[in-house]
């Protein structure tokens, strides 16, 4: 376990990128891996570091960094969304692999809005 950096102190002061106003819930889906849930939007933040590792260990069929054809293409957006916690201007992907949503990536601390 690492208890370095993240603290319950940043966890609270997260805001929706979306919908700016209302905060995020922190929802621990399992050890390991948070959910920062928007009540609004239901939009689900999940910050980078703990997201990538966690898809490195569960190895599930989501997209994964590629500069290749994996599914993965980015969308024009309608919106321009800034992250929540570093606010980098977000990319939006299509996730692909017959899913049809997109998720919101972050460039600077790769976090991914789902
Ligand atoms: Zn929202
Ligand atoms: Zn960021």
């Amino acid at each position: 376990m690492q208890t370095n950096s993240i603290g319950t102190k940043e966890r609270a002061a997260l805001k929706c990128p979306v919908c700016k106003s209302p905060e995020l819930r922190a929802t621990d889906l399992e050890a390991g891996l948070t959910f920062f849930n928007c009540p609004e939007c239901r939009g689900n933040w999940l910050r980078g570091a703990q997201y990538w590792k966690w898809l490195q260990q569960h190895g599930p069929n989501l997209p994964q960094r590629s500069d290749q054809d994996s599914g993965l293409s980015l969308v024009e957006p309608d919106i321009h969304i800034d992250c929540p916690e570093c606010r980098f201007r977000m990319v939006k992907y299509l996730v692909g692999h017959g899913f049809s949503f997109t998720i919101d990536h972050c460039e600077g601390c790769k976090g991914v809005l789902a």
